[in-house]
């Protein structure tokens, strides 16, 4: 089963689940690095457009690096952030443009070509990777990408966040699921990559819950996913509310945290590339320690014992309810 499974989706670095690292090397052939850049733009849930309060967990300046700076040009952020990532990364590694902070696609299609266009006279970027909500896409944006990933790499992540209206209406996101349903099929169906961005531990989101929603992630056609796990950030409404209600959060240490990825890992459709586990973003912007300072590389071995431990892999658990075998179909 596991020799099926690598040669199938392509696991070559002998993880027991589909790496971000692995599907780069499937797509370029090489290690990958994403830069963020700053384009200077907003979010309709900030803007006026949805509402002006925001997402009541977000805080963007505490997940934008300090090299990435919207006052200056794309190019010098690319300079910037490849000086700061050179000594750091093998020398083949290539770089790919994040259009990180905000909503990327939010804007009119001139200005989202002129930005992009800008990252992509970089000579040394390979390829596009376009963040943004599911709402700030329309038909004419996704043909526009479409085309130019007809000519480049281009991934476009959407933040999800969570697949309960319920949950999605305390946070005050400004959209429901159904609109990130049609938002990634139409990508999707235009054959761009899509990535799906959910956050664990939401407000009254159980870890049960959390398993069995997998299902629904698993129904979306998407390339990559990224979790992670909710972290409460001084300023934001989030903060207030945990201070008054904490019991209406889960309480996970790093090892039940784990726990539960690792099932979840197991239900997750195996084509699917698990690209994030954790955030992290500097302790000043924490209203508590976060797991005594552990660091992302650390969560990730973690994970990959706990698979081991339990000889587990990325879908297995989606075999053991069908019956199939790792090539047979997948219940969906
Ligand atoms: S999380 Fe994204 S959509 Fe929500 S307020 Fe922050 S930037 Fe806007």
């Amino acid at each position: 089963m596991t020799t099926e499974f690598r040669s199938e989706f392509h696991t070559d670095d002998n993880r027991p689940y589909y790496s971000y690292g692995a599907y780069c090397r499937l797509i370029f052939g090489r290690p990958m690095q994403k830069l963020p850049v700053a384009a200077g733009f907003t979010c309709p849930n900030r803007d006026g457009s949805k509402g002006t309060g925001g997402c009541t967990f977000c805080r963007n300046d505490a997940f934008t690096p300090g090299y990435c700076d919207a006052r200056l040009p794309i190019g010098r952020q690319l300079d910037a952030a490849i000086s700061f990532y050179q000594r750091r990364i093998r020398p083949e590694t290539g770089f790919l443009a994040y259009f990180q902070p905000f909503s990327n696609t939010h804007a009119p299609l001139e200005r989202l070509e002129r930005l992009y266009n800008e990252a992509l006279s970089h000579p040394q970027i390979n390829g596009l990777v376009i963040a943004t909500r599911p709402d700030c896409v329309d038909k004419q944006k996704l043909d526009f990408l479409a085309e130019l990933a007809r000519h480049i790499y281009l991934c476009i992540e959407y933040g999800i966040e969570s697949t309960s209206d319920a949950t999605l209406q305390a946070i005050n996101r400004g959209h429901d699921f159904e609109t990130a349903r049609k938002a990634v099929e139409e990508t999707a169906r235009r054959g761009i990559p899509v990535g799906g961005h959910f956050i664990l531990g939401l407000p009254d989101e159980t870890g049960e819950m959390l398993l069995d929603r997998v299902r629904i992630i698993n129904s979306l056609p998407l390339t990559t996913v990224k979790f992670h796990q909710l972290q409460i950030l001084a300023g934001p409404p989030m903060a207030a509310l945990y201070e008054q209600q904490p019991r209406r959060f889960p309480q996970w240490t790093p090892e039940s945290y784990v726990d539960l990825l690792a099932e979840m890992v197991r239900r997750l459709r195996p084509d699917i590339v698990l690209e994030r586990i954790v955030n992290q973003v500097p302790p000043r912007f924490l209203t508590q320690k976060a797991w005594g300072g552990l660091r992302s590389g650390e969560l990730w071995r973690l994970l990959e014992k706990r698979l081991r431990e339990k000889g587990a892999h990325q879908g297995d658990f989606l075999y053991l309810c069908t019956g199939d075998s790792p090539r047979g179909s997948l219940r969906r």
